[in-house]
């Protein structure tokens, strides 16, 4: 059995930092409803097919805008995951700080995209902050984060731990992985623990051209997808975290829907539901924090007919938006 982690990370963006306020109500429905003139292929969509096949999806939700923007935008996301019985867990977007209404800490004045550009206390506070905002909301149980971006280091995890989080998935080794200084010359693949937190990698492969990508949506098709999961299983992983966002489904200008990644989302949940039997959609909530893998194993690899495949289906998705 393969635990499948379908991790989502929720947040908004207005498209710059100019007339943030004028822009974010606007910002509000493309990014998080999804609003195009087809129809909704935002968060709710996506939970709807996940839970409409009794899958279980993590949403890393970022609460830092709130500070911001004020809680009810924060509340009705957290309540739209919650009525789809779906987990809630914190992601943070630094970019925001500077944005605060709130004094989130002191050097509050300069704009920093990644965590791993503040010192240990002042993640420590952030991530207190976060956590609180979504308590605050109705988002109750916090037990595993992701950094915005992917930007930790190794401080971030001692933060974690000092917040009594258990659970972390910001290590990407297509990102800022290997030079977070949290596994210093070992890729991480699989579960390990690391500054007292249990530290779950994104899941990335190499393709059957060499190229390391990520298990995301937009970044591989359904058939590299499939086989990726069946042969994480042969190979008997223990974990496969997969990424998308409250926008993955949109195209780049986010007006309109993406047919391509919307049927690799319904064939992804389809398989997941016909494989029970192999594959459990796993969350952070009432899961025991050890980890024990040791030894890492090596990254999982694709054939190159995949590749070329794949590369055939994102040309048509450029070619027909
Ligand atoms: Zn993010």
């Amino acid at each position: 059995m393969l635990d499948v982690f379908l991790t989502i990370d929720v947040e908004i963006w207005c498209d710059g930092w100019e007339e943030i306020d004028r822009k974010f109500p606007t910002a509000f429905r493309k990014y998080i409803h999804g609003d195009t003139r087809r129809g909704a292929f935002g968060l709710p969509y996506q939970l709807d097919v996940i839970a409409g096949h009794g899958l279980h999806s993590v949403c890393f939700v970022e609460p830092l805008f709130s500070t911001r923007f004020g809680a009810a935008p924060l509340e009705e996301i957290v309540d739209l995951v919650l009525e789809r019985e779906q987990e809630i867990q914190a992601h943070l977007h630094t970019e925001w700080v500077d944005e605060s209404h709130m004094p989130l800490i002191e050097n509050n004045k300069e704009k920093r995209q990644y965590l791993f550009q503040f010192n240990l206390e002042e993640q420590s506070r952030l991530i207190a902050a976060a956590i609180e905002l979504l308590k605050h909301a109705g988002a109750s149980e916090i037990t595993a984060f992701r950094a915005g971006s992917f930007g930790f280091n190794a401080d971030t995890l001692r933060a974690l731990a000092a917040n009594r989080i258990p659970f972390d998935c910001s290590y990407n080794f297509n990102m800022f992985g290997p030079d977070s200084g949290v596994s210093p010359g070992v890729a991480l693949v699989e579960p390990a623990r690391r500054e007292g937190v249990c530290e779950y990698p994104l899941t990335v492969f190499r393709d059957g051209l060499g190229k390391i990508r990520q298990a995301q949506l937009t970044s591989c098709s359904w058939a590299e997808m499939e086989r990726l999961l069946w042969r994480a299983l042969h190979e008997k992983r223990k974990a496969f975290v997969i990424l998308s966002h409250n926008f993955e489904l949109l195209s780049p200008s986010k007006c309109s829907p993406d047919d391509v990644v919307i049927r690799r989302l319904h064939k992804l949940c389809d398989f997941l539901d016909r494989n029970r039997d192999c594959f459990r959609t796993s969350g952070f909530r009432n899961r025991e924090a050890h980890c024990p893998i040791e030894k890492q194993p090596p990254l999982l690899k694709t054939s190159v007919a995949t590749t070329i495949l794949r590369l055939f289906e994102q040309t048509y998705r450029r070619r027909y938006p």
